[in-house]
């Protein structure tokens, strides 16, 4: 039970079959396993490539589809987190990841990295985040030395998706000792002379999904792995990051939508005082709340995909929906489990996943506080303007 959304075409609708049936085979019977293993197998990358599902943006000459229409990548992660396993991180492989290539590479690191990638052969990570910079990325430490025929990698990152499986991992390091934001890009490959996998990170949830830290002791990075200008990393990673937190909008939306939907199922069913839990108007008005926040939720994220696709998507709205949706998938997973009682608790209902999975939304990409801080920019409460 939700609003009926207007932004599909029918075509879109035809491809969302496909994706589910896909999801339902190949991605769900081997999810229970993958959260016992703390990670995903390989071959769920190989599957999806198969089916054309990674990269749907790259061109053609690579194995794409040349596909730029976001809504097919909507249809992807909405399907993945409800008839799939939200661990299995196509999306950041295929679209937070792959455009660094698509957008920042040149035509020879095109042609030697995305066929792999469309195809799912290689697994792609990104790799920012360092045990003392997380929100401040600019404080990063891990840095990079040109040597003339190379550059020279040193440093750690840590909570990186992907770390244990990735082939490939984009690593940002400080390249202008001096410049806050002198920070280069860099392509760091499996085998590579001093490149090591740290811990495997043990997560409240998200089992699924390999966490990892990364070590680098004097990786030698050939030139030809740099993306883009040297010292403009800063200035790429800021670009991603509207379309990041849209991607990560569409994802917490839909995780809400699925803890409402299998909540709604389970009233239904749970009797107590001699009728069901639904006949409660507890019940009633709790679903009634979180029904109105995430319609109104789903519409504003859809508007944004609108934008995106007309190439006008803000940072501050990004930030907005992913402010909105974030909080609001962890307030509806909170709420609904509670109308699980004690069932809610228990890891063999998805509803506990659907809680401890979406803890971590408000975290990553920018903490809650951050998206604040974004949206409030505009407003001229800046202290410096005020004091
Ligand atoms: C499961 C998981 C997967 C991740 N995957 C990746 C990945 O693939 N690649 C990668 O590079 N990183 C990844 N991260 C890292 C993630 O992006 C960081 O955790 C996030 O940016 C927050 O940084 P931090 O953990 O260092 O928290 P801190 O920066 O220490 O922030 C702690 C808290 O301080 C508060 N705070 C922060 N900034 C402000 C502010 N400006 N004003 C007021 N309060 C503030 C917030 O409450 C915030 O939660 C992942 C993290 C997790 C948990």
């Amino acid at each position: 039970m939700a609003m009926r959304r207007t932004i599909f075409e029918p075509e879109h609708e035809i491809f969302r079959d496909g994706a589910r049936r896909f999801f339902q085979a190949e991605i769900a019977p081997h999810a229970e396993r993958w959260r016992k293993q703390g990670m995903v197998d390989r071959e769920a990358y190989l599957k999806a490539g198969e089916q054309g599902y990674l990269l749907l943006w790259a061109d053609e000459k690579y194995g794409g589809a040349g596909v730029a229409d976001f809504r097919y990548e909507q249809v992807l992660i909405e399907e993945n987190i409800r008839h799939g396993e939200p661990c299995f991180y196509l999306n950041l492989h295929s679209r937070l990841v792959g455009p660094y290539f698509g957008q920042l590479g040149n035509d020879e690191q095109k042609a030697r990295f995305l066929p792999a990638f469309v195809q799912g052969a290689k697994i792609l990570a990104v790799a920012i985040t360092e045990s003392g910079a997380g929100s401040d990325v600019a404080s990063m430490k891990t840095r990079a030395e040109d040597k003339g025929d190379h550059w020279l990698l040193n440093g750690s990152k840590t909570y990186i998706s992907n770390g244990q499986l990735a082939d490939v991992v984009v690593v940002a390091a400080r390249t202008v000792p001096d410049q806050r934001y002198g920070i280069g890009l860099f392509i760091v490959e499996r085998g590579m002379e001093g490149f090591e996998r740290g811990r495997h990170l043990q997560k409240i949830g998200l089992h699924a999904q390999d966490t990892s830290e990364l070590f680098f002791k004097d990786v030698k990075v050939p030139k030809t792995n740099v993306l883009g200008d040297p010292a403009k990393g800063f200035h790429y990673l800021t670009h991603f990051l509207a379309e990041e937190r849209l991607i990560g909008s569409v994802q917490y939306t839909t995780g809400a939508q699925l803890a409402w939907d299998l909540t709604l199922d389970w009233v239904k069913e749970r009797r107590m005082f001699g009728k069901p839990l639904g006949a409660f108007q507890n019940t009633r008005f709790k679903l009634a709340e979180l029904r109105a926040q995430i319609d109104a939720a789903q519409v504003f994220v859809d508007t944004l995909v609108t934008e995106h696709l007309q190439g006008k998507l803000s940072a501050d709205l990004a930030a907005e929906a992913k402010l909105l949706t974030s909080e609001l998938e962890f307030r509806t997973a909170d709420e609904c489990l509670q109308l699980f009682g004690g069932a809610g608790y228990m890891e063999e209902y998805r509803i506990s996943r659907c809680f401890t999975d979406a803890r971590v939304s408000r975290i990553y990409a920018g903490a809650s506080e951050v998206m604040k801080e974004i949206i409030s920019r505009g407003f001229g409460l800046d202290d410096r303007k005020l004091t």
